[in-house]
């Protein structure tokens, strides 16, 4: 468990990190009253950008405006409209096995649990943790690969697992700011503390900021 002083330390740099990022947010467009929407987002966003995925989504969505709509087509029928994302064909092939799980197991609703949302096709501990924090206001912290790199720069974690990148960071903030700092460590990541350039004279949180392995890749 961290010490007092360590989550004072975390809780500094959260409030950082929301202070120069107050509209951190999901940046994978979708209808927020269906998290089918984002849970197709999320599938498609592996090994992509959310931006690359936002170009496609809006004809996607169009074509197919209902989970039933996707459970009913065949990967074939979905892999025009996103075929400038990276492994379409699997990703399609997914997507439409797990609307046809939402509609044969789940009665066409994406279940507000992380282990039964594992269970979909495609759908990894990431994805889960995703929608189950942006969709049914459960406290998790997705650990993606921001806010993998950006928390062992700062010092928050050693681990690079990111389900015990999770585990530690859930143990350093308050449940209710979970999503926050999921969001804000995202955006930090994207913006100004990048992989192979981190800008540390821009950044919001240099002063608590062990900066580790930065140096090394000068
Ligand atoms: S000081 Fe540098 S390494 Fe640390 S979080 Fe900021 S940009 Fe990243």
């Amino acid at each position: 468990m961290p010490t007092a002083r360590q989550k004072q330390r975390a809780l500094r740099i959260l409030d950082g990190l929301c202070a120069r990022y107050p509209d951190a947010r999901c940046e994978l467009d979708h209808d927020p009253a269906q998290p089918w929407q984002l849970l197709v987002a999320v599938v498609l966003s592996a090994q992509a950008t959310d931006v690359s995925v936002n170009k496609v989504t809006p004809a996607l969505f169009a074509a197919f405006p209902t989970v039933q709509a996707f459970a009913a087509a065949a990967p074939g029928d979905v892999e025009p409209y996103i075929k400038s994302i990276g492994l379409f064909r699997n990703k399609a092939k997914n997507i439409v096995a797990a609307a046809r799980v939402v509609v044969g197991d789940f009665g066409g609703v994406v279940p507000p649990a992380r282990e039964l949302l594992e269970t979909l096709p495609g759908v990894g501990s990431k994805s889960a943790a995703v929608l189950v924090a942006n969709c049914f206001g459960e406290p998790a912290i997705a650990v993606d690969t921001h806010v993998g790199r950006v928390a062992r720069r700062l010092g928050l974690t050693r681990q690079t697992d990111p389900d015990k990148v999770e585990t530690e960071l859930s143990a350093l903030w308050p449940r209710e700011r979970l999503l926050q700092a999921h969001h804000t460590l995202i955006f930090q990541g994207r913006r100004i503390c990048d992989a192979r350039r981190p800008r540390c004279s821009e950044c919001p949180v240099a002063g608590d900021c062990r900066r580790i392995g930065v140096d090394e890749l000068a």
